[in-house]
């Protein structure tokens, strides 16, 4: 099982909502960018902690080696041994919480197919211990956060984990877990191994019809994350069918139609977004685009040696004083400094942090958060 399976479980968010999305992705060159190549690099990172951990107890030095090594890579920061850090002590304080050692497997290639089609991945952290089968996913990116509830992702590896081990083990809860460090606490679902079945059994169907490229095209928030973004036509006439609100009588739209034109604009600027990304990348190829050329943005400038110009500086006269800024790190810069468990014994736990609540924003009804609203005739819209 080597590669990539067609239907993967972290791409299963899409091709469960959007069957024939899978085999058109694999007409279409497979792309990767920094944030995923810094996410790759965290992951060995964390995956090297546990190992040292649970699976292959090794000396300092031997882990010490192996991490320079990682620590080699132009795009590490030392910001990863932090979030890999508060994964390692979530994985930890799982497999503290029995009276036993539990069984711990890291990185392990799960085979989904009884329910998908070729289905396989891998599973960042398995812990079984009882009846109770634990999946754990270390998740490095900090743009969208990623709930465990009901991910087809992790259910999927939790499939493949329950077809492994239920010879051994008798799974009847499975425990679900994200942890995302930049984003927040861990996000956790629990579910009976029963429903877990029962939704696989589900699956199967959509899955085929995945496999087979079978289905229709069905354009939404999944599609940011699919190869054929840019180009995808059903996804080119979903955005553009906001023309039909030209029709609306009478004169002025109501709550409904402000709600569902807000939803429509929103998947509108990733689309268009996608579209200029797209756009330019054709022009610097020099295939031509009607209306478009690729021309070089604001130039910007720079210190060819900053240390031996401001050397310059202080020579002529200049108090060095004036050349430095003394800036505060902002609470988040600090806590990205430090890692979660510190900033909150040093400054959460001793008071000096306070919240204030944030501007009313609007969010999708999808949104965790509570709903607020205003009465006073102050906080109208307009006033
Ligand atoms: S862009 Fe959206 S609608 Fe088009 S194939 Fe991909 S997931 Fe489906």
């Amino acid at each position: 099982m080597n590669g990539h399976a067609l239907l993967s479980a972290s791409g299963a968010h899409k091709w469960l909502k959007c069957t024939p999305s899978a085999r058109l992705e694999e007409t279409l060159p497979e792309g990767t960018s920094e944030y995923a190549e810094e996410g790759r690099l965290a992951h060995e990172i964390a995956e090297l902690k546990l190992r040292k951990q649970f699976i292959e107890p090794m000396g300092m030095r031997t882990f010490n080696s192996r991490l320079k090594k990682l620590q080699a890579n132009p795009l590490y920061k030392d910001e990863m041994l932090h979030h890999t850090d508060a994964y390692l002590e979530y994985v930890s304080s799982i497999t503290h919480s029995f009276t036993s050692p539990p069984y711990v497997a890291v990185e392990k290639q799960l085979d989904f197919s009884e329910y998908v089609p070729e289905g396989f991945g891998t599973g960042d952290c398995i812990i079984i211990h009882g009846d109770t089968l634990h999946v754990i996913d270390f998740k490095y990116g900090k743009g969208v956060p990623v709930s465990a509830e009901m991910n087809p992702q992790m259910q999927l590896y939790a499939l493949g984990a329950c077809a492994a081990y239920s010879f051994l083990y008798p799974i009847a809860n499975v425990k679900l877990a994200i942890v995302q460090p930049r984003v927040g606490e861990p996000s956790e679902w629990e579910l009976p191994a029963s429903d877990l079945l029962a939704w696989g059994e589900s699956v199967k169907p959509v899955a085929r019809k995945a496999f087979a490229g079978e289905g229709d095209y069905v354009s939404g928030d999944h599609c940011r994350f699919c190869r054929a973004r840019a180009l995808c036509r059903a996804r080119a006439e979903f955005n553009t069918a906001l023309e039909e609100y030209h029709q609306m009588k009478p004169p002025l739209i109501s709550n409904e139609e402000v709600g569902a034109i807000l939803v429509r604009a929103q998947n509108l600027a990733k689309w268009v977004k996608d579209l200029e990304d797209y756009a330019l990348s054709e022009c610097l190829k020099g295939n031509e685009m009607p209306g478009w050329k690729a021309v070089e943005g604001r130039s910007s400038r720079q210190y060819v040696d900053q240390d031996e110009a401001f050397k310059l500086l202080i020579a002529s006269g200049i108090d060095e004083a004036l050349l430095y800024q003394r800036v505060p790190l902002t609470l988040p810069k600090v806590e990205e400094l430090l890692g979660r468990k510190t900033y909150t014994e040093l400054l959460v736990n001793t008071g000096h942090v306070k919240t204030e609540p944030g501007k009313p924003t609007l969010a999708p009804i999808s949104d965790k958060r509570e709903a607020i609203s205003r009465t006073s005739a102050t906080e109208d819209f307009g006033s």
